[in-house]
């Protein structure tokens, strides 16, 4: 075990204990080997990791750090509102720098809490190291398939609609950090709705989009003058143009490059049959969120654009992937 910023490690989970809150699921929390949660006989266990690194997913220079934890735990509840799995439990582990890392453990928690709360989602353990590195936090997260099942992204057919929550583009100016993940969000519309397939919007909904396309074994085609692009896209499209004094028309196509590729929207991407879509499109269960139809999976493999004369030409798929060699 590492040496930490509190002087044991023991003292950080005694901290641990008294300051998170009871869960009814959470037989046995931190402190022991392994925490042990309470499951009904049938249910299915949904796992999901992510690792963040200062310099590299937020910046501490930048940004506090209550933000850099909040987004930890976030981006997790946003991979189990993909699966449409209710948030059950997380378990976190950092890697804290030696200088200030008690400090930056404690804001991190401070960040993180209120979230897992409001989703009722017990902290269950974790693990907590020092070293001469930046503060890297890992957050795994359990969520319980309901009754209808998980959402998978690989059961998109070729006629199933695209249908998307929110609005795209212009995350970093503050979505990225403070998005709400669509966990009800997608436990209702399972609930009420057949969906055949989903994801979150995580490196950019082009990109994300041709994930569930590939996984089904299609294509997807999106009618771009449908596409819900944010003020923020709009805002930074704007600032675009200003600095380069170039035409409105510049604007329109900047801010949907952004709701495109941008990535970090956090918001749902769901293959739903078209009678389902109608219905959904016209209750808008979600409302004031916006549900919107941007489009239909077809059976060429790839991601295309409908024009407004109804021809089909390929899109370029725009998004964010870790680089490495
Ligand atoms: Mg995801």
């Amino acid at each position: 075990m590492s040496p930490l910023c509190f002087s044991m490690e023991s003292d950080f989970i005694a901290w641990l204990r008294d300051r998170l809150p009871p869960h009814p699921q959470l037989r046995l929390g931190p402190g022991d080997d392994a925490a042990i949660l309470r499951l009904s006989d049938r249910a299915e266990c949904v796992v999901t990791v992510d690792l963040l690194t200062d310099g590299v997913d937020f910046d501490l220079a930048a940004i506090d750090v209550l933000r850099a934890g909040r987004k930890a735990l976030a981006v997790n509840l946003s991979d189990l509102a993909a699966m449409a799995a209710k948030p059950v439990a997380a378990v976190i582990a950092l890697a804290l720098p030696r200088q200030g890392g008690q400090q930056l453990a404690v804001e991190l928690y401070e960040g993180l809490i209120p979230l897992a709360e409001r989703y009722t989602t017990a902290i269950a353990g974790g693990d907590t190291n020092s070293w001469d590195g930046p503060l890297v936090i890992s957050v795994t997260a359990i969520g319980e398939v309901t009754a209808r099942g998980p959402l998978l992204r690989s059961g998109a057919n070729p006629g199933d609609r695209i249908i998307v929550t929110g609005n795209f583009g212009g995350s970093i100016l503050g979505k990225h950090f403070d998005f709400d993940p669509r966990v009800e969000e997608a436990l209702l519309l399972n609930e009420r709705y057949a969906l055949h397939a989903g994801i979150d919007c995580s490196d950019g909904l082009s990109l994300d989009l041709s994930r569930i396309a590939a996984e089904s074994g299609c294509g997807a085609a999106i009618d771009l003058a449908r596409l819900p692009v944010s003020a923020s896209a709009h805002k930074l499209a704007a600032a675009k143009v200003a600095r380069r004094s170039a035409a409105d028309s510049a604007s329109r196509s900047d801010a949907l490059q952004s709701a495109l590729g941008d990535g970090e929207d956090f918001e749902l991407i769901l293959a739903v049959p078209r009678d389902d879509a109608q219905r959904m499109i016209s209750e808008q269960p979600l409302a004031p969120l916006p549900l919107t139809d941007i489009g239909q999976f077809v059976a060429e493999p790839g991601l295309w654009q409908t024009t407004a004369d109804g021809r089909r030409q390929p899109l370029p798929i725009r998004g964010y992937e870790h680089e490495f060699d």
